[in-house]
């Protein structure tokens, strides 16, 4: 009798990490246990073809990146998108990650923000074809927006993670350093120590 293996569970976790904060993190932690996932894959963007700002050069952001995420169980730093030329599309890391990993349940992890955007993003329709995505809250009082509901025909490729809501924001930090102020409760001793070795953020 041949007992077939369950299929894989394979998360992925993009994002700029300009710089990686302690809502990334907790964002992980989350996934990783509530998915029951084998493996996350936090992957840095290259070109991101969706902020309206130039991102900190990718060595900093790998640096940085491998700080905060490097010691958490079951997460693998995937730097795939800073090797591509061109804009990083997440529609193209899954197709890649699915041809690797065949016969893998492949778990889209995003904030709320970016799941309310999900329908701008390079071939979206395709995406929930590929991963079940998964939304972490991220209400802020001062927006109005509501909570994120998924289309109706999509409901069994929607979850929701329970996470405690955080209102940090990578926008923040940085402005808090251009205008001197701590930011080790937000980021971490390790990614604060590179940011001021590096000099980082000083201008907003
Ligand atoms: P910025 O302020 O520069 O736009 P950011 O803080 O949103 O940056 P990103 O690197 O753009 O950080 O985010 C990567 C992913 O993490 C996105 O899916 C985003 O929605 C999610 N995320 C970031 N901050 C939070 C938060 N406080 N709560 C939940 N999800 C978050």
């Amino acid at each position: 009798m041949t007992i077939s293996a369950a299929p894989r569970r394979v998360g992925l976790f993009g994002g700029a990490f300009d710089p990686p904060h302690v809502a990334h993190v907790a964002l992980v932690n989350a996934a990783v246990s509530q998915l029951a996932l084998d493996e996350l894959r936090v992957l840095p963007t290259g070109h991101a073809w969706h902020k309206t700002r130039t991102l900190s050069p990718v060595e900093h952001r790998l640096a940085m990146a491998n700080l905060a995420f490097a010691g958490l169980e079951r997460v693998v730093l995937d730097t795939r998108e800073t090797r591509r030329n061109g804009p990083s599309y997440t529609v193209d890391s899954l197709r890649e990650i699915h041809l690797e990993q065949p016969g893998a349940e492949l778990f889209l992890v995003i904030g709320e923000d970016q799941a309310r955007a999900l329908t701008t993003w390079h071939e979206w329709e395709e995406i929930p074809k590929l991963a079940i995505i998964c939304v972490a809250t991220r209400t802020y009082s001062a927006r109005a927006e509501g909570q994120f509901i998924a289309p109706k025909a999509w409901k069994s490729r929607f979850c929701m993670l329970q996470m405690p809501l955080l209102s940090v924001s990578a926008t923040d930090i940085r402005s808090r350093i251009a205008s001197h102020q701590g930011v080790v409760p937000l980021v971490g001793e390790p990614v604060a120590r590179y940011i001021d070795q590096h000099h980082l953020y000083l201008t907003a």
